[in-house]
């Protein structure tokens, strides 16, 4: 039925690549299964999901406690984990790699950490209108109890941060620079080394939101030159729970305690505790270990994996997708990034996002619709939201072809004639 061109990346067998995922053979509403929420989630290979049932099978036990042999058998498994997230993301230390449920709390835990303790009235925390609602509401928390200022940083209408716009802005009453390294609702791949070139230059720290990288590409820390950068492993092929933040030595070294607990202390008395080092000083209670398991089974698979060809994968997969989509009357995409992460936007003239999203849900398509957690930009747009169809490496030609037939579908009902 396709007349749509996908060449097959060499190195790169996407049928191979499926037959890992198990949730891919689910049928939706009679039709099998096209996913293309990925940036919401990405599904698990069996070898992550073995990994955390054999896990709870052969080696359940608390970490870093028990003189016992499962104790110390989760406790390696944890740590070992730890190393992999470390090589992951080429730090220099796993003391640097901190566990947490995800962005969220990573970012969190600097907001309160950091940002508490050194944000001053009158300081500025730059963020960029592209951010997701977890990277902009803990610094306006935060920014409200010490005096500071959240100011974002302005977009084109390609949905790329400007910027020029950026360095009229960087100035010395600038403290940290907070952006993501893949948007969310747009896909735009953003510049993240120049940024953290320049903050770093007018003395302003860096933290980048890589959750929406990391499904896409192996991270570099050192030559992203951040001070900060954070992922969720539910957006890495691992289980929602766990997730890591990366932070430079001496700063993690410098901040006090986010959460307070077992684990994270040296000694505790009621004339004062005293604190673990790195990275335990930040990992209050009993973690999420099997989801550390999962997460470093996932770093595993992936290591089996050309990533390179499975960007160009992805990266043919929108071209066509485009291609196509472009040509159905009244369809409008929303930004137009010159680098972009397999994220097609969209809007169809007539047709709330919403009712597009539950025809292609009849069709067994499934694609997010609504504000994307990012409202501040849908306003900026002047939208209420767009339609997202999201890529990952497993995603096929047939996959295209069936969300083109869906908006095509979609179109003839509610669209312009
Ligand atoms: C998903 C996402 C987040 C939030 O991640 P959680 O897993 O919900 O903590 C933050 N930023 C971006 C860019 C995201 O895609």
């Amino acid at each position: 039925m396709s007349t749509l061109k996908v060449v097959a990346e060499p190195g790169f067998d996407v049928a191979k690549v499926r037959a890992d995922f198990p949730i891919l053979r689910e049928v939706i509403n009679g039709q099998p299964l096209v996913y293309l929420d990925n940036a919401a989630t990405t599904q698990k290979p069996e070898a992550v999901i073995e990994a955390i049932a054999n896990y709870y099978r052969h080696d359940n036990a608390n970490v870093h406690r028990g003189v016992h042999t499962l104790s110390d058998r989760a406790t390696r498994h944890f740590e070992d984990a730890r190393e992999k997230v470390a090589g992951f993301l080429n730090s220099p230390s796993s003391r640097q790699i901190i566990w947490t449920r995800g962005t969220t709390e990573a970012i969190n835990l600097v907001a309160y950490s950091w940002g508490m303790n050194n944000l001053k009235a009158g300081d500025r925390v730059l963020v960029s209108w592209l951010e997701h609602h977890s990277d902009i509401v803990p610094w306006q928390l935060v920014a409200e109890r010490v005096g500071a200022e959240v100011v974002p940083i302005p977009v084109t209408a390609d949905a790329e941060i400007d910027l020029d716009a950026f360095e009229a802005l960087l100035d010395e009453r600038v403290k940290l620079v907070a952006v993501n390294h893949v948007s969310n609702a747009m896909g735009t791949i953003n510049p993240v080394a120049e940024i953290c070139a320049r903050a770093k230059a007018m003395g302003a720290l860096t933290l980048v939101d890589g959750a929406q990288a990391v499904g896409h590409w192996d991270v570099d820390v050192q030559s992203l030159g951040c001070d900060f950068y954070c992922f969720s492993g539910h957006k890495l092929f691992a289980p929602t729970g766990i997730g890591a933040l990366w932070g430079r030595e001496e700063l993690l070294e410098s901040m006090p305690p986010f959460l307070g607990g077992g684990e994270m202390i040296e000694t505790v008395s009621f004339a004062g505790t005293t604190f673990n080092t790195l990275p335990f000083k930040f990992e209050a209670g009993t973690p999420n270990i099997a989801g550390a398991v999962g997460l470093a089974a996932a770093i595993d698979y992936l290591s089996n994996i050309d990533r390179v060809a499975a960007a160009a994968h992805e990266d043919a997969l929108l071209t066509a997708t485009l291609e196509a989509a472009l040509e159905i009357p009244g369809l409008r995409r929303i930004g137009a990034p010159k680098h972009s992460a397999g994220i097609f936007s969209f809007i169809l003239d007539g047709c709330h996002p919403s009712d597009v999203g539950m025809l292609l849900d009849e069709q067994g398509i499934a694609v997010r619709t609504g504000h994307h957690c990012t409202q501040p930009l849908m306003a900026h747009f002047e939208l209420p939201g767009t339609v997202r169809a999201s890529f990952s490496m497993y995603n096929n030609r047939d996959d295209v072809d069936r969300l083109i037939a869906g908006l095509k579908k979609a179109q003839s009902l509610f669209g312009p004639r």
